[in-house]
């Protein structure tokens, strides 16, 4: 029988943007199931509470579910990114690169994840190019600053966004 693949994809999703979801799409090609891993990222002092990105991520995502033909899961986390994959059972570690900027950073983690288990791979994948630049950091201050960001994020999305801002 053909190995099981899951795999995870891991992020903040604060919000979940239309950047997260192509790389969604393009890691439903690689596995027969997806776990989106939703980090609770305290650190980042989040615009939205972590049962609200999970609720944000399952709904923009669960829509695609059936078409696909692979199981989605998406639940939050706050271990380290290793031992959550290996907790749900992943060999492999989706993440989206964007620009060089992305890459220091990217490059050192996956250095290290590697040597704590080598048996788990990261794959990085580019979204399309019109997708490439959207950060949800960014999303949030042109938001805050009165810009439109519909471009950038699904419609709910942008709507939760701009009742956050009030
Ligand atoms: P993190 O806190 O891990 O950076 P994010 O929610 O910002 O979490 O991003 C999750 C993953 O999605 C990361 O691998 C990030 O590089 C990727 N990603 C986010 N936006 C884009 C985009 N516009 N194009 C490609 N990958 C993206």
């Amino acid at each position: 029988m053909a190995e099981h693949r899951v795999g995870i994809y891991p992020g903040t999703f604060d919000p979940i943007t239309n950047g997260h979801i192509d790389i969604f799409h393009r890691a439903l090609k690689l596995v027969d199931k997806l776990v989106i891993g939703v980090a609770a990222n305290p650190g980042k002092s989040p615009m939205f509470t972590l049962e609200e990105r999970v609720a944000m991520v399952r709904r923009e995502t669960s829509i695609f579910a059936e078409e696909a033909g692979v199981e989605i899961d998406v639940v939050c986390f706050d271990d380290l990114l290793m031992h959550f994959a290996e907790r749900v059972g992943a060999r492999i570690i989706i993440r989206g690169l964007r620009a060089v900027a992305d890459f220091e950073y990217e490059f050192q983690m996956t250095g290290m994840n590697y040597q704590i288990n080598p048996a788990i791979e990261t794959v990085f994948l580019m979204a399309d190019p019109k997708y490439q630049t959207i950060a949800s950091r960014l999303v949030k201050e042109v938001a805050r600053y009165g810009g439109k960001i519909a471009a950038f994020v699904p419609e709910t999305v942008e709507k939760e966004v701009l009742e956050k801002i009030g």
